[in-house]
């Protein structure tokens, strides 16, 4: 057995710090009203869009970062990516994450950037929506849920019909989708529709490559979110949109596979993040235990401090083996269903915790918006929900035991 980290990944993570110094701290002080106590206030216009100049930067860090190789790094060369390996993602992804909230969130791409999803794609749709989001200049959303149906998404309301057009066969869009990320910026949605089967049944959904500006493609309401970056999440309605059979990535009812298969991948980058996180966490609360006095002493040598501090590093640690344990045996061809559901559901819970230990240890001061404590407080509970519920992740841990 080796712990040691990959030397690609060692390189990467020293790469990034010097990207970030370099292309990213400067945008950051030229706009401190973006990171700063009101930076929600400065985000989003009333309608709660993120403002032109907030997505102009985004948009700036997403091109310097294709330029040096980071953006879609996680894709295989032959479209254009870095071709890292899962475990190098996940550990360059925990180091990203350890640091305050800033803009280096839009350097790996995230939500919105590429994603293995496309990679069923057909050589024309590689073309036409692949090529250019690997280039940074468009973004996407994967619109599968829907108010009625979140962890159950295979029980779908949405419908697609195939009708005769024009030019052949054309499919018709029926769709509600919640909470989707990027939604009100994407340039083209992944949208999933049941084309045939019954409620319920994995088969029978399709997933529909659609255009933003398509006929009957609306965003409706941004959605506000207890923490993140705000607006970054939609309802998006799909009324009639009539698209081509060359709209249909994959096969035709297959599109629910096509999206587990990326769902796995996505649970280790959310444990990874959390890692990374969550030792940013402990790391203040550490720096802080160790000045902060009262009755005399540092608070970092009572123990009813420390021993939180102990806890938590211990769980940090556990869950930085469990998501890179999850990677490993994926880069070896190895089932790791049950890993990676461990690996979300753990991060999830810790980063919370993290988030709680830290507060605890500032008292008043983590209360306050001078620090970001709060704000990843209420960024973390979302990691329980997102992406799997901590239910959903027992669920199919029970289910590959049982
Ligand atoms: C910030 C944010 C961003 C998101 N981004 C996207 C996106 O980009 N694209 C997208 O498609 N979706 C997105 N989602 C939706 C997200 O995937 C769903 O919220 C999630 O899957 C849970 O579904 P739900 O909210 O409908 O909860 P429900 O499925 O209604 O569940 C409600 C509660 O019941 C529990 N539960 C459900 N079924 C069971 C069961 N069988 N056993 C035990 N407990 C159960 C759940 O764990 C939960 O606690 C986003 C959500 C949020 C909050």
């Amino acid at each position: 057995m080796d712990f040691s980290e990959p030397e690609e990944a060692v390189q990467i993570t020293k790469a990034l710090d010097d990207f970030i110094e370099q292309e990213v701290t400067p945008l950051e002080n030229e706009h401190p009203e973006f990171l700063g106590e009101d930076y929600e206030r400065h985000i989003v216009d009333e309608d709660h869009y993120q403002v032109p100049e907030y997505r102009e930067i985004r948009e700036t860090i997403r091109k310097r970062s294709v330029e040096a190789g980071f953006y879609g790094m996680g894709m295989p060369e032959e479209v254009g990516g870095g071709g890292v390996d899962v475990l190098t993602r996940g550990i360059v992804t925990e180091h990203l994450a350890n640091r305050p909230p800033g803009f280096h969130s839009a350097i790996m791409g995230g939500a919105g950037g590429p994603t293995p999803v496309l990679l069923a794609a057909d050589e024309d749709q590689r073309e036409e929506y692949l090529a250019p989001l690997m280039a940074g200049e468009i973004t996407t959303c994967f619109a599968l849920t829907e108010p009625a149906h979140g962890s159950d998404p295979h029980y779908m309301d949405a419908r697609a019909e195939r009708v005769g057009g024009p030019a052949g066969d054309e499919w018709v869009i029926d769709a509600n989708k919640y909470w989707i990320t990027n939604g009100p910026y994407a340039d083209f949605a992944m949208v999933f529709a049941r084309t045939s089967g019954e409620a319920g049944d994995y088969g029978g959904i399709t997933c529909f490559l659609v255009d933003a500006d398509a006929e009957g493609y609306s965003v409706e309401k941004v959605h506000r979110t207890m923490g993140l970056t705000p607006g970054g999440q939609c309802e998006l309605r799909f009324d009639g949109v009539r698209v081509g059979e060359d709209a249909v990535l994959g096969e035709v009812d297959q599109g629910f596979q096509t999206a587990m298969n990326w769902i796995g991948g996505g649970r280790i980058a959310i444990a990874a993040n959390a890692v990374g996180s969550s030792q940013y966490l402990l790391d203040l609360a550490v720096d802080y235990a160790r000045d902060r006095e009262t009755f005399g002493k540092p608070i970092g040598h009572r123990q009813g401090i420390s021993f939180q501090l102990a806890e938590l590093a211990t769980d940090i640690e556990q869950t930085r083996q469990l998501y890179r344990y999850a990677a490993w045996k994926l880069d070896n061809d190895e089932r790791a269903r049950k890993e990676e559901s461990m690996a979300k559901l753990r991060g999830a819970q810790l980063n919370n915790r993290a988030a709680d230990v830290a507060m605890q240890v500032h008292g008043g001061s983590g209360f306050m918006k001078d620090l970001p404590i709060e704000r990843q407080y209420r960024s973390a509970r979302v990691l329980r929900i997102f992406e799997g519920t901590d239910e959903i992740q027992k669920r199919t841990i029970a289910r590959e035991l049982v």
